[in-house]
């Protein structure tokens, strides 16, 4: 595993992320353009050449990119589409620059559709953008709190749409808060174990490639999306420790996307979490 952190860049890619190393973090997510906007922003190439040599020299990786909450593959506006299909590509291309393996993307919102034809239409979409892609990176689903028409909140949607594709392709990012909120009770290790159980019989655990490590403010089944700072909410704590416990692949990132980001709050998490896995992970 690699303990790390969604940091943002807006003031200052360097200065955020040394503050953040010095907290112990060996793994990041940033978002590669505006995260409420349609607009990517201009590629400036020697700027990404620098971030990604400072990240090569602190150490920290994988570099993580979230996509933005724009993005609605399952969208049944003409217009909403096509920006989507066409950020999203864009998205996959900016993380080639940055030597990012990973992609994380929301699974969209059916919109009324049925959960069913927005699951085939997500599908059908990345079947045909896939050729697009740069083969290095590999697209995330991330699953949802299930508010609204919310699509991938249950494991078999995510299943639905995953299985379709070849490993190393398309895998998943599972969000601690997201699946509390869906019902999935990781507040026992029963539920913890039950909840892997099923990631494993309709996907593969080796499809999971990245975890999003959030408390939550809501409780289990509230389909609401409200995170809360490690050990502050109604998952508890020795629920991450115990899903933080399990043999996940060494190179793993295990992102934190806690509220009040740039706040000591940052401190806070990043070493509650380094505190919970073994000694031999932490820096
Ligand atoms: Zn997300
Ligand atoms: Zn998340």
């Amino acid at each position: 595993m690699r303990i790390g952190m969604h940091m943002s860049v807006s003031r200052g890619f360097e200065k955020n992320l040394r503050r953040l190393t010095d907290f112990g973090c060996q793994a990041v997510q940033i978002f590669a353009g505006n995260p409420t906007g349609w607009r990517m922003g201009k590629t400036d190439r020697a700027a990404i050449a620098r971030r990604v040599k400072l990240l090569q020299e602190l150490s920290v990786f994988p570099l993580v990119i979230h996509s933005a909450y724009l993005i609605n593959l399952a969208s049944s506006s003409p217009e909403t589409y096509q920006r989507s299909v066409e950020l999203l590509a864009l998205t996959m291309e900016r993380a080639a620059l940055y030597r990012s393996p990973y992609v994380v993307l929301h699974t969209g919102n059916h919109g009324g559709q049925g959960v069913e034809r927005g699951l085939q239409k997500v599908t059908d979409t990345i079947s045909r953008e896939l050729e697009r892609w740069p083969a290095g990176v590999e697209l995330l689903l991330e699953n949802t709190a299930g508010s609204g028409t919310a699509l991938g909140s249950r494991l078999e949607e995510l299943a639905a749409v995953v299985n379709n594709f070849p490993r190393n392709r398309v895998g998943v990012c599972l969000d601690t808060a997201h699946a509390w909120a869906a019902g999935y009770a990781l507040d026992s290790p029963h539920g913890l174990e039950e909840t892997l159980g099923q990631f494993d019989r309709l996907i593969g655990l080796d499809r999971l490639r990245a975890l999003h490590v959030n408390d939550s403010k809501v409780a289990c089944g509230s389909k609401v999306d409200r995170h809360q700072h490690l050990g502050k909410g109604s998952i508890g704590l020795r629920s991450f420790e115990a899903l933080l416990a399990y043999s996940w692949p060494e190179e793993m990132p295990v992102i934190l996307e806690t509220p009040e980001m740039g706040s000591e709050w940052d401190h806070h998490n990043l070493t509650t979490l380094l505190s919970l896995v073994d000694k031999d992970f932490s820096l």
